[in-house]
């Protein structure tokens, strides 16, 4: 494959033959919410000196874009509470607009959406994803500690009406929004989203036990299956989620189903954490540590480090839910990977 210097990029497989070519940026651990399946109520973040600046992140992404990264996708924490983020969107966007990338898409919780929905049309992303667990005010703000959901809605407005293409993410949650996936199927259908169910992983220690929030998406499917058809199709965006056609209903429905129904198997996803780290699995803690020999070595330091980390790739993650398993699989937070 070629790069953007013309030369051919050495081979991004790992172990297992799998082609490594999406890659999941967190620019930050920071977030404006505290969903309680995600993170404690009082979380402690990183101190900013342990943080990649952003520059630094546009030269890795520079380095891993010419060793054969197709796909990136920017998340966190809350990426669009990181100042002067859209700098950074723009920068990695220069290689949609000169064919070196496929793909630069974003996963926000939508609070501050409205206000950035243009600037990402402007870096070149085309569809991004919105995290919206319920439709119910109250609930929402339950379930956030703190949001509110109408700036939510502002922004799923604002970025439809510039052109983006947004799926919405629901993490299924027994006992919290567990009477509301048929109901938010319905409404993403009526306003043009899909929709992508996940199941809770267990990442990072939360004030909660994950046990009793954990539900199987085949409920959810079940929920769905009463009143409609349900039929698997071959559709895929290069994520995790597999999709179904749900009959009477244009939405396309995701579902992320790491605990019940393992999806390792075609893995294509490695993961720059906003410290500088790369993991090459969300529910492994092997990891190769970029940031201090990049800041000594300069992008040169990258490629061994890359070559390092496609080899500690592994088959498949060791999540774990239940009575016997320890309340995090993960001691960090998926806002730390970048969900
Ligand atoms: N703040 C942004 C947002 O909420 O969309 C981006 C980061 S968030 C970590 C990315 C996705 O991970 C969200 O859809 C969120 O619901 C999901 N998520 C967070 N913690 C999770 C967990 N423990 N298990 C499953 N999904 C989780
Ligand atoms: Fe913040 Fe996203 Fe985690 Fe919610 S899921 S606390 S919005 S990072």
């Amino acid at each position: 494959m070629a790069n953007q210097e013309g030369a051919y990029s050495p081979s991004m497989a790992d172990r297992f033959g799998r082609r490594i070519e999406y890659l999941r940026i967190s620019v930050t651990d920071r977030c404006d919410l505290r969903c309680r399946y995600c993170m404690a109520e009082k979380m402690t973040f990183l101190p900013r000196d342990q943080i990649l600046t952003l520059e630094e992140i546009a030269v890795i992404a520079d380095r891993f874009i010419a060793r054969g990264v197709r796909k990136i996708r920017l998340s966190g924490g809350e990426p669009l509470v990181r100042r002067d983020f859209g700098e950074l969107a723009r920068r990695i966007g220069r290689h949609v607009k000169a064919g070196t990338l496929e793909e630069l898409t974003l996963t926000t919780n939508g609070t501050q959406l409205a206000e950035h929905a243009e600037m990402l049309v402007q870096a070149g992303m085309k569809r991004i994803n919105v995290s919206l667990d319920t439709l119910d005010p109250d609930l929402f703000t339950r379930i956030t500690r703190r949001g509110d959901i109408n700036k939510v809605l502002e922004g799923i407005r604002a970025a439809t009406s510039v052109g983006l293409k947004v799926k919405i993410n629901m993490v299924a949650l027994k006992g919290l929004n567990d009477h509301e996936f048929l109901p938010m199927l319905r409404w993403c259908n009526a306003q043009g989203h899909d929709l992508t169910l996940i199941e809770t992983m267990p990442l990072g220690i939360i004030d909660e036990d994950r046990t009793d929030r954990y539900l199987p998406l085949k409920m959810a499917v079940d929920q769905i299956k009463a009143e409609h058809e349900v039929t698997p199709i071959a559709y895929r965006t290069g994520g995790p989620s597999r999709y179904f056609a749900v009959e009477g209903i244009n939405a396309r429905l995701g579902l992320i189903t790491p605990l019940s129904d393992n999806f390792c198997a075609g893995c294509n996803r490695m993961r720059l954490t906003c410290e500088g780290r790369i993991y090459m699995c969300l529910g492994h803690e092997d990891h190769v540590d970029l940031k201090a020999a990049f800041r000594a070595g300069g992008a040169s330091a990258i490629d061994a480090l890359l070559d390092k980390a496609l080899r500690l790739k592994p088959l498949a993650h060791d999540f774990a839910i239940g009575a016997d398993a320890r309340p995090a699989t993960v001691s960090r937070h998926m806002s730390v990977t970048g969900g």
